[in-house]
């Protein structure tokens, strides 16, 4: 019996979509590929060039032409991949406040979209991998095995977002932190898909572990047959 191969996971931000996609990708021996960080990668290049958020045609270009690489850890410092643009590891800077607040903006201009989408299919085509995004399992890989989709109430991802903030050592009180959530929801609700057929998890009563059964168990029940067990 053979486990879905292209596993996706969607949601809004900071509904727990990297901690469940990591550690499922672990269970199983697969890739994890945080789609996001492509975008958040275009994101970092554009601030660090000093490229206008607004400037839509040089994103294009920067999105058509950056070499992005998304590698396993090359440094132990808790990281769950390492970022390359154009041969430097921008890992640190990825979930940098500037970043979070801009991202939202440079992913909703379509031309850019496209060019960071062709990469995500060529990693998504190997297999094995657990894909964790917005529109993975619509858009991207619309004919994935397994489709997950993670609700979250606004208050229960304010306070992860703020708890990640405070670990990183940023002081930003949790209303700030809130209100940016707000706005880029509201910046990111077009391109945020919930795939007809899937697996709906509502993160503010789970835990990752149990996050990680309620999957197992729909693979059992639903893609195998109830008689077929996944290893545990
Ligand atoms: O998931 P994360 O919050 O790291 O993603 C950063 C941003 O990248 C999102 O707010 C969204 O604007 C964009 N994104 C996207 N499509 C994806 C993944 C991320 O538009 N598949």
């Amino acid at each position: 019996m053979q486990l879905p191969s292209v596993i996706t996971i969607d949601g809004p931000a900071a509904a727990g979509k990297s901690t469940l996609g990591y550690l499922l990708a672990q269970r199983l021996g697969y890739t994890y590929f945080d789609t996001g960080v492509l975008y958040r990668a275009i994101t970092c290049l554009a601030l660090r060039r000093g490229t206008s958020p607004d400037d839509e045609e040089a994103l294009t270009k920067l999105a058509q032409t950056a070499q992005l690489q998304v590698l396993p850890p090359t440094v132990a410092d808790g990281r769950q991949y390492t970022v390359l643009a154009n041969d430097i590891d921008i890992t640190s800077g990825l979930r940098e406040v500037t970043v979070d607040r801009n991202v939202s903006t440079i992913s909703s201009y379509p031309a850019v979209r496209t060019a960071l989408r062709e990469q995500q299919r060529r990693i998504g085509a190997q297999g094995q991998v657990v894909m964790v995004g917005r529109d993975i399992g619509t858009v991207v890989m619309p004919k994935a095995d397994l489709k997950v989709f993670l609700h979250a109430s606004v208050e229960a991802r304010a306070a992860r977002r703020h708890a990640d903030v405070l670990e990183r050592g940023e002081a930003l009180p949790s209303v700030t932190v809130e209100a940016d959530l707000v706005r880029r929801d509201a910046l990111d609700a077009s391109n945020t898909f919930r795939p007809q057929d899937a697996l709906v998890l509502d993160t503010d009563h789970l835990t990752p572990e149990q996050e990680i059964e309620a999957i197992l168990q729909h693979i059992e029940t639903r893609l195998w047959g109830p008689t077929h067990r996944v290893e545990r």
